[in-house]
């Protein structure tokens, strides 16, 4: 011990140099010019190009440059702040994945995904999302209910095999997501998580400050029954999604895939196979009980309104009407007391007396998908809206779709035999959310970028021939001013581009999408006011930029 205690007093002092790693002058970034020649048809994808954002390699491949990848910092930070708010713990699983485990959940025959192998020929999949592989990790630590809820997330590369890339950003082969997984021990609980999630995406979203709408979405190839999307409703979008004309009060909004009208007495038809009106079919677990479903004509059966909640012996797993009849048609039933049946299923939209009475029973739902100018099912006063819509995040309640066939189990409290646990994962795109934020606010000028994501909050330009009799010139008050509005906590960056006019300055500052724009002029000398643009306005002002006690105005701290 003394020992240690002698070293220690001889321990040299280490001295770490003070250095601003604040990069505050335009000159010192790489921002490459051109890329694209400007047209009216701009994409998102060539206005980035445009501005010096992103650059494209290939198709469905998109390289960040320094711009573009400052404001995806910004929204990676704002999503790990939102995720470690609701006990996010991050962590960052590998790229590759071994294929067996995409065997054992059935995905690895996904034509989207890309699949590799080693020198021994091994399979690999480079994962396009991480449900294998956390459950399978998980599942290696968590043995009792005392080790749950757990709720990781992470924010990485994502790879798919894209038939057809489009958009860039949009819709690339290689992404930056951030995927969260819950795990919890009952469905309740899961369900709770689930809420408590899409509750941390909708402050987020808020937060960014474009207009977005959280709306019901089918769950598609991950899996589970209850999901949501988010999204940016925008005319350029791929996605289409049906909203309440009254969508502020109401709130109903749901992806066109699995919208629901709301009751419609006045327009029911007269059942007639000859004006198009038809029959789909669906089948129970046992293949014993036939359901009819009678359709409407230029409505499109909704195959997801045959839920176990109405009909509990439902076989949830026929995609077509085909699938379902060949499995009734083949089923043999096992008990001599036990014969086959039919039900038939009347879509609302149809007059039941117009369907011939056989003896079947019969029930009434909505089983059609909603189409523009339906009654809202929420709230029934107003009608449904179809708008184009980017998506931006999705959520999913995965039930046990991935603990089951990953063996990912629990003992519970009673110490018996041990439960799947219960599961939902949480997306949203970060690299696409870039593209989504700049079709939602560019305008004709250029990029728009709300404060929090913009690469700088502010740009500085002093006019170069002002100051020329100053000592240090522009170049010195420009540094000035910025390391003053820095010091206040703004993320502010000068202009110092020397070979370049102010109206070339000025050009590129609304097309690179700062949402304020600076101009230090000769009245800076006299009364101490600058001009400010404000980018998304387009309003302009003349301002005391710092009063007589040295504060900067109130304005740039609070816009
Ligand atoms: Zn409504």
């Amino acid at each position: 011990m003394n020992a240690l205690r002698s070293t220690r007093g001889f321990a040299a002092k280490i001295v770490v140099p003070k250095r601003s790693y604040n990069i505050d002058r335009l000159s010192k970034v790489y921002i490459p010019s051109g890329g694209k020649i400007a047209s009216k048809e701009d994409t998102s994808n060539d206005l980035l190009t445009r501005a010096g954002y992103i650059r494209s390699s290939h198709s469905g491949l998109t390289q960040m440059l320094p711009l573009g990848l400052m404001v995806q910092k910004n929204i990676e930070n704002l999503v790990h702040k939102h995720m470690k708010l609701i006990g996010g713990s991050e962590v960052s699983l590998c790229l590759l994945s071994p294929a067996e485990l995409w065997q054992k959940t059935g995905r690895f025959d996904n034509d989207e995904v890309f699949k590799l192998q080693d020198f021994h020929g091994s399979g690999y999949v480079l994962s396009p999302t991480h449900e294998e592989e956390i459950t399978n990790l998980i599942k290696s630590d968590v043995v009792s209910y005392r080790s749950l809820p757990v709720r990781t997330y992470q924010i990485g590369r994502k790879f798919r095999d894209e038939k057809r890339p489009r958009g860039g950003l949009l819709r690339g082969k290689e992404f930056i997501m951030k995927d969260m997984y819950t795990f919890d021990r009952t469905k309740e609980e899961a369900l709770k998580t689930y809420d408590n999630v899409v509750d941390a995406y909708n402050e987020l979203f808020h937060e960014i400050g474009v207009r977005f709408v959280q709306a019901q979405a089918h769950s598609g190839d991950i899996g589970g029954n209850k999901s949501h999307e988010f999204h940016f409703l925008n005319d350029h979008g791929s996605d289409t999604i049906l909203t309440c004309t009254n969508l502020d009060d109401c709130g109903y909004a749901a992806n066109i895939e699995v919208a629901k009208p709301g009751i419609d007495e006045k327009n029911r038809v007269h059942f007639d196979e000859s004006a198009g009106d038809h029959i789909e079919f669906s089948v129970s677990k046992d293949g014993l009980t036939l359901y009819e479903i009678y359709i409407p004509r230029n409505r499109s059966f909704n195959r997801l309104s045959l839920n176990t909640d109405i009909f509990p012996d439902i076989d949830p797993t026929m995609n077509s009407s085909k699938q379902a009849l060949h499995k009734y048609k083949t089923s043999e039933s096992q008990g001599a007391n036990v014969e086959k049946q039919t039900i038939r299923v009347i879509d609302s939209h149809i007059e039941m007396t117009s369907v011939a009475f056989n003896g079947s029973p019969i029930t009434i739902i909505n089983a059609t998908l909603a189409i523009p100018n339906d009654p809202c099912p929420v709230c029934a006063t107003s009608h449904l809206q179809e708008s184009n819509a980017i998506e931006i995040g999705h959520t999913f309640y995965l039930g046990t779709k991935y603990s089951k066939p990953l063996s990912a189990t629990y003992v519970p409290p009673s110490g018996k035999s041990a439960i799947d646990i219960e599961m939902g994962c949480f997306g949203i795109g970060i690299t696409r959310l870039i593209a989504a934020i700049t079709e939602a606010k560019r305008d004709s000028a250029g990029l728009v970028w709300p404060r929090i994501i913009a690469p700088w909050e502010i740009v500085l330009i002093a006019k170069n021939n002002v100051f020329k009799d100053l000592d240090g010139g522009a170049d010195k008050l420009g540094k000035e001013l910025t390391n003053k509005l820095q010091k206040q906590g703004l993320r502010v960056v000068f202009d110092d581009r020397e070979d370049k006019s102010l109206g070339w300055k000025l050009k590129d500052s609304k097309l690179l999408g700062f949402p304020v724009t600076i101009i230090v002029n000769e009245n800076y000398l006299t009364n101490g006011t600058v001009e400010v643009q404000w980018r998304e306005s387009g309003e302009k002002e003349s301002i005391v930029l710092v009063d007589e006690n040295g504060n900067v105005n109130e304005k740039l701290l609070n816009f």
